[in-house]
């Protein structure tokens, strides 16, 4: 423990900065947005820039940077972050996951490392250096700290996106997070897999548990079981590459099972659900099986539905020569000769709501040979990744907002 914080790096003005914005408990449930707010306001005075702290909710801040334009009238650029965090189990971590502690190695280890606190100070820390060296962009840049990303943003950019303050943004194009790769690649995400929570009710017969009744509520959830693992099977086959095509496959795993009211009496009523994550080609025949396979299963007696938010079939960000936004991103990487990846996210990020009032977007946290550590104990990024990232967000930054 003696070493910690003597790397070279430690001094390094973003890292100090990085440190700062990790060593601030916006950790769920009640993650510390006041200090959130405290430490983006002096990155804007720092900056120079003008700054909008929006409360649609109280409690729940959405901080906007924004930079404008050479030419302001043009559809503007949002680079957008989420400023919580997921909890720790604190005892599995080698440091304070809130000291932002650096190893000998150069490794940052502190919850948000990778998801995503590291992206909104790389985007700040872009801007600096572009501002300082009088670089001026043509379009607007906005950049956005949101709530809530983690507990599912329904009062942080679910909400935002349907503000008339984020339509006076004027969004044309948008950037979020990703995550991290195990080799050289960069990985951006540009669709997700839908999640929709399955629940379905199986109902029959009941009657004495030394009895052979016909027509009992376990056949219809034998028949369906059935059915879901052996999608799930044939699923599982199409994957070749753990991390890349999980995102291109649609997973269902029976998460619950409940029913029964003692060991001796049948059932009239079983209740299973599954969480489904479905992939955009799917989605749009998904529900149908699902439909047919109960029906299959007992007509009338069995009944489906799904539980929380049904995420909303939306357009997949183009990734060819009809979006200039995508030209300009993927000739940042083509120039540096660095091999990009475009994947379909297999969870979810706040990228969706964009896509879903209709404005391109993609993902990335630019961490090439890192393991992938969100949610994870010790999550930590390295010093030297982190700095790089920088480098890749002045060029990104400069590509897309000068797109004519
Ligand atoms: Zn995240």
């Amino acid at each position: 423990m003696s070493k910690v914080n003597q790397h070279p790096l430690a001094s390094h003005p973003a890292i100090q900065n990085f440190r700062k914005y990790l060593q601030i408990k916006s950790v769920q449930p009640n993650p510390d947005y006041g200090a959130c707010v405290d430490f983006i306001t002096g990155q804007a005075k720092e900056l120079g820039l003008p700054i909008k702290v929006h409360e649609f909710v109280k409690g729940k801040p959405i901080v906007v940077i924004s930079w404008e334009g050479t030419n302001p009238n043009l559809p503007s650029i949002l680079l957008n972050g989420h400023m919580d965090v997921v909890p720790v189990v604190e005892s599995k971590w080698k440091y304070d996951p809130f000291a932002a502690e650096i190893d000998e190695k150069g490794n940052i280890y502190a919850r948000g490392a990778q998801d995503m606190k590291s992206v909104s100070i790389q985007y700040l820390e872009a801007i600096r250096y572009l501002k300082q060296n009088g670089v001026k962009l043509r379009r607007t840049i906005h950049i956005s700290f949101v709530p809530d990303e983690e507990i599912f943003s329904a009062d942080g950019m679910a909400l935002f996106v349907k503000t008339k303050e984020f339509k006076e943004l004027n969004i044309g194009f948008g950037l979020d997070e990703c995550g991290p790769s195990s080799n050289k690649d960069y990985v951006a995400i540009n669709s997700e897999r839908l999640t929709w929570t399955l629940e379905i009710v199986c109902t029959g017969n009941a009657g004495h548990g030394l009895m052979l009744i016909p027509n009992t509520a376990a056949e219809k959830v034998q028949y369906l079981l059935n059915k879901f693992l052996k999608y799930r099977e044939e699923q599982s086959k199409k994957m070749k590459h753990p991390l890349y095509d999980l995102g291109n496959v649609t997973t269902v795993n029976l998460t619950k099972i409940q029913g029964g009211i003692q060991s001796n009496v049948i059932p009239s009523k079983i209740t299973m659900i599954f969480d489904c994550r479905v992939t955009p080609s799917d989605a749009p025949t998904f529900d149908s099986q699902v439909k047919q396979w109960c029906e299959e299963a007992g007509g009338d007696s069995v009944t489906y539905k799904y539980l929380c938010r049904k995420d909303p079939i939306v357009p997949t960000t183009k990734t060819d020569d009809s979006n200039p936004f995508w030209k300009a991103f993927e000739s940042v990487f083509k120039k540096r000769n660095d091999n990009l990846v475009v994947i379909t996210c297999p969870g979810a990020t706040d990228a969706r709501f964009l896509r879903e009032v209709g404005i391109p977007a993609l993902g990335i946290s630019p961490m090439p040979e890192t393991p992938f550590l969100l949610h994870d104990h010790n999550e930590f990024v390295n010093a030297k990744t982190f700095l790089d990232g920088i480098e890749l967000y002045k060029e990104i930054i400069s590509a897309i907002a000068n797109v004519e």
